[in-house]
């Protein structure tokens, strides 16, 4: 049973939130009640959804529109739905909907992000471009620098997870490093993430906001139900009003840098020896190449087969063995490892064909 607050709480950072879908006035009401309670400003509701199979819940679609403008209306809340056409846009741009998001299904194709881009040049709306489905980061990118093309220049990101193969724990691979990396190429546009289309379960839905969180992202865009159980889209992974302020209470925004100056100047001279080591693991890696390049030119010599896969077994046994012994986790290692392999083979490759 959810219990309203006093007075409304001033969530940590920026949140948007609401349910996957609209499905009733009743729902959307309810839910953005009671989210407005915990703080949120920005209520999310998909009226036309993407879905993998035919035969879903569509989405309300257009008529849809008016229960978001009474959720305005009545909570003073900033309105916020997926656009994946330029019919889509025309309808929320005349309806004055404060923001739209572009799915990842959209992201994912150009014509598309081409037709929504001249369908919101110039609008005064603000619009939150989630990652294609797969991590390709040109896509990503190519998608943005569309949108700006056109002018249109509000633009945010929201990070969901990228689709993997078989089943996972999470519904779609957290993939944090390709994250990280987009957020390093575009330091100035505001980064989100979505912690319940990674997930795929309320379960995970807190862990991932609050890594999300931990990492210096920018806000968040959660799945909230008043009734997630009759959810007619996303039913396992929305959050109820009362886990969603359970999890808000749990984010604690850390700061870009420390406050207090001798702290400032540890993390730098720590900061000084990462760079040295840096330096040493680059130096090794090469000198470890030319060691592969030799060892072709060897087996060149000596029609010998490039991959030995024995020798390779007993290397990753080895390191495997060194890490568990310095407290390092073997798996890292490994992956670290199948990927200097890899290069050291492709070297050896061309190394043998070169006539
Ligand atoms: C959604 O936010 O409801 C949605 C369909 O998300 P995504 O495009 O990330 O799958
Ligand atoms: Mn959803």
């Amino acid at each position: 049973m959810y219990t309203r607050p006093v007075l409304a709480r001033k969530l940590p950072l920026p949140v948007i939130a609401g349910p996957c879908s609209a499905e009733t006035p009743a729902q959307l009401e309810l839910t953005a009640a009671c989210l407005r309670d915990e703080g949120v400003e920005w209520f999310r509701a998909g009226l036309w959804k993407p879905r993998t199979s035919p035969g879903c819940f569509e989405g309300v679609g257009e008529k849809g529109i008016a229960w978001m403008q009474e959720v305005r209306n009545r909570f003073g809340m900033k309105i916020c739905t997926e656009v994946a056409s330029a019919a889509h846009v025309e309808l929320c741009l005349k309806a004055g909907f404060d923001m739209l998001w572009l799915g990842a299904r959209t992201t994912t194709s150009p014509f598309l992000v081409q037709e929504v881009a001249e369908a919101l040049s110039g609008a005064p709306v603000k619009l939150f471009v989630k990652n294609p489905v797969n991590p390709d980061r040109k896509l990503w990118a190519g998608a943005v620098e569309r949108l700006r093309i056109k002018g249109v220049n509000d633009i945010s990101l929201i990070y969901r997870g990228v689709s993997s193969f078989g089943e996972t724990l999470y519904r779609n691979d957290p993939c944090w490093g390709f994250a990280i990396e987009f957020r390093t190429a575009f330091p100035d546009i505001p980064f989100y993430c979505d912690p319940s289309h990674i997930a795929g379960n309320a379960a995970y839905v807190p862990i991932l906001a609050r890594k999300a969180v931990d990492l210096g992202l920018d806000g968040l865009m959660v799945e909230c139900h008043c009734r997630p159980q009759e959810a007619l889209s996303d039913s396992a992974q929305q959050l109820t009003p009362d886990e969603f302020s359970a999890m808000v209470r749990t984010l604690a925004v850390r700061r870009p840098e420390a406050e207090d100056a001798c702290c400032r100047e540890e993390m730098e001279s720590v900061r000084r020896r990462i760079d040295v080591i840096d330096d040493d693991i680059i130096t090794l890696i090469s000198e470890r190449m030319e060691a592969s390049r030799q060892m072709g030119r060897l087996k060149k010599e000596a029609g010998v087969a490039i991959l030995q896969t024995l020798r390779w077994e007993e290397v990753i046994g080895r390191v495997r063995m060194k890490a568990r012994n310095l407290g390092i986790d073997p798996a890292f290692v490994e992956k670290l490892f199948n990927e200097i392999h890899e290069a050291s083979v492709s070297e050896q490759n061309s190394i043998i064909s070169q006539l």
